[in-house]
């Protein structure tokens, strides 16, 4: 069945301990955020008896498949909640990361299973989630006031939306609030933040991390590096040929916009030999495809075509054929969440 993804759980599993005993040895225990392999618990159950400790997710659809796949380990739920889920994060999740106080008071106020603990969320640049910090005060003598000890800690995300670097400026901006209101649990970072620790530049407070990318890829798409240790050869994708034909560079007749309404750029390097492969951006996103053979370049793709120029290649590619690649994040959350991708689990 193809496309395929081979998910290479060992290698995973290499890179969810190291990172956990690299962070354990400056004092930040790692949570390892699952939200790009939809919490597949064929994936989640071997890193948890391979020793990971803890679980974060953004969806509460994934860290319910988790309990009902039997994880009793902390899990986090990692998005800012919807007033609309708070029964459920009640029932299934250990903690919860808030920027609302009207979010917060209704969790405080819910009954269920579990006295999830929630950590308050600082935006410190990045313009996504938390309260701005230059005014958090306000927000947090609040909290205080309505959780008690339920408010563990503040929590703070860089890198994602604004492409912030998380650095000492911003990381000490958490561990002062932190200090002025007794806040034990102080979530520093993701992928983007492990560089800090590797360069010993972390502020001793800070003590907890939420890593997917570095785990799932071996990537840090915001410093745009490989993070040293980790091994990238996770996830090879599979997609056959459908047709290797010789054809112009540039298209003919007059140009509008592509089926996604972009308008694509052509180089006119004459004719090409061009392989079109059964995937297209309803699976991954094309410009993510990395392939393995380094000859191959991705042109462009529609929902289920892909376009490869193979011209360079010293491969005598034929149709029927498979061509691998790697993924980038984003291309990676896309395959798993395509059902039209078959996820092969290889131990
Ligand atoms: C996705 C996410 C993470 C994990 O980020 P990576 O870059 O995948 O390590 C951590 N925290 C929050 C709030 C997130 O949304």
């Amino acid at each position: 069945m193809y496309p395929k993804l081979d998910v290479y759980v060992e290698k995973i599993i290499h890179n969810a301990l190291y990172l956990q005993q690299e962070c354990r040895k400056v004092g930040v225990e790692l949570t390892v955020v699952t939200k790009v392999v939809r919490a597949m618990p064929e994936i989640v159950i071997p890193l948890r008896d391979a020793g990971v400790g803890s679980f974060g997710d953004s969806r509460m659809q994934n860290i319910k498949r988790l309990r009902d796949a039997g994880v009793e380990n902390p899990l986090h739920l990692i998005r800012i909640p919807m007033l609309s889920e708070v029964d459920a994060i009640i029932e299934h999740a250990d903690f919860v990361f808030v920027s609302e106080i009207d979010t917060l008071k209704k969790i405080v106020a819910a009954k269920g299973k579990r006295k999830t603990a929630v950590l308050f969320m600082i935006d410190v640049g990045d313009i996504r989630e938390g309260v701005w910090y230059e005014h958090a005060d306000r927000s947090l003598e609040q909290a205080v006031k309505i959780a008690g000890r339920r408010l563990i800690g503040l929590a703070t995300n860089l890198g994602c939306f604004g492409g912030v670097l998380p650095d000492e400026t911003n990381m000490r901006m958490l561990c002062d609030l932190g200090k002025r209101y007794a806040l034990p649990t102080l979530s520093g970072g993701n992928s983007a933040a492990l560089l800090l620790i590797e360069e010993q530049r972390l502020p001793k407070e800070i003590n907890h991390y939420r890593v997917g990318e570095a785990v799932f890829l071996g990537t840090d798409v915001t410093r745009n590096r490989s993070v040293p240790g980790t091994d990238p050869d996770t996830f090879i994708l599979q997609a056959e040929i459908v047709e290797i034909q010789v054809k112009p560079s540039v298209p003919v007749g007059k140009i509008g916009q592509d089926a996604f309404g972009r308008k694509p750029e052509f180089e006119d390097k004459g004719l090409r030999k061009k392989a079109i492969i059964a995937v297209g951006e309803q699976d991954v996103i094309a410009s993510g495809l990395l392939p393995l053979d380094p000859k191959i370049s991705v042109l462009h793709a529609s929902s289920d075509h892909t376009i490869l120029d193979v011209t360079e290649s010293a491969q005598p590619y034929k149709i029927g054929e498979k061509l691998s690649f790697r993924l980038s994040y984003g291309a990676l959350l896309r395959a798993m969440t395509s059902e039209y991708i078959f996820k092969n689990i290889v131990v």
